[in-house]
């Protein structure tokens, strides 16, 4: 179900000296991001042909937003998106969401008239790609990442058009180096669409680093945002989480916990979707064959598909 996260990364030393957000601020900051969803994400979605209306409804009723606490700081991407039985959940590292908190006015019940100052007016702009990007994730359950980020740029255009100052803020803030946001990629990206030109090498920049990025997640979370990403990207996760069991430049603590996210991925895939799990083992023994896999402890349920497939 679902699929993944924003691929932006941000600038931990920059966004570390932000003021901190307590717990009454915090759900604060989520209702104004629940109302930036009812109000502009959603309704875009309703009127677009290609979106399930069963699903949509359900995902408007069946998703939450979290602050992602990064402990250890080693989480480099913006946002990740879980799915579990309970339905969806939004995780903005914590770093990005004090970002977005301490854009917009303290007082949160006078969000909608005050205009916020332009810090604000950038962060919100942001708020609402990122956000329309893990909705889109939600409600196109089989939609791949590259497909996501290109209706990203397709959203832009349409605010090019009919809200440019809208347009001019979110470019200002994805290429404001000072906030701490790294979007060089992706306003490179809208500069190509704006001329209409081609984009494959661009996007085919962004997955590889996106996926690198998902390997680094710590494993429940990855387990949890797996299920939502398109088989391409689940691909590309896994080989992600292999090379780096495979680097030498990792401590060997590092490197096997790596692998273990390598054999849980595929465990996960194989108890929800077996075809799946053929296809992507497929594609990762192609590259890496079965032997190096097959010497590691490998739980017997895996072992046994593993030889199914060989
Ligand atoms: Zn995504």
């Amino acid at each position: 179900m679902g699929r993944t996260m924003l691929p932006i990364e941000f600038d931990h030393q920059s966004l570390a000296s932000l003021p901190l957000v307590d717990e009454a601020r915090a759900q604060g900051v989520i209702r104004l991001l629940r109302g930036i969803i009812e109000r502009r994400v959603l309704p875009t979605f309703r009127k677009n042909a290609a979106v399930d209306a069963v699903l949509l409804a359900r995902v408007s009723e069946r998703y939450r937003i979290e602050r992602l606490e990064d402990v250890l700081g080693r989480i480099r991407t913006v946002s990740i998106l879980t799915h579990s039985p309970d339905g969806w959940t939004i995780h903005i590292h914590e770093r990005v969401f004090d970002y977005i908190s301490f854009g917009i006015p303290w007082d949160l019940t006078a969000a909608d008239s005050a205009i916020p100052a332009p810090e604000g007016r950038k962060a919100l702009a942001f708020a609402e790609l990122l956000l329309r990007h893990e909705l889109e994730h939600m409600v196109k359950p089989h939609a791949d990442e590259r497909e996501v980020i290109l209706s990203d740029a397709e959203f832009a255009m349409d605010r090019r058009e009919l809200d440019p100052v809208y347009y001019r803020t979110l470019r200002e803030a994805l290429g404001d180096e000072l906030g701490g946001l790294r979007g060089v990629r992706y306003l490179k990206l809208l500069d190509r669409f704006e001329r209409d030109e081609n984009t494959d090498d661009l996007v085919a920049e962004i997955l590889p680093l996106h996926a690198e990025r998902l390997a680094e997640v710590p494993s429940l979370l990855l387990v949890g945002a797996f299920q939502t990403m398109g088989r391409e990207l689940k691909c590309r996760v896994i080989e992600a989480c292999y090379r780096m069991s495979r680097n030498t430049a990792y401590a060997l603590v590092e490197r096997s916990a790596s692998l273990r996210k390598v054999l849980r991925l595929f465990i996960e895939q194989l108890e929800i979707d077996q075809e799946e799990f053929e296809a992507i083992f497929a594609s990762f023994t192609d590259r890496w064959g079965v032997a190096l896999l097959l010497q590691e402890r490998c739980p017997s349920r895996l072992s046994t598909a593993v030889r199914w497939s060989c």
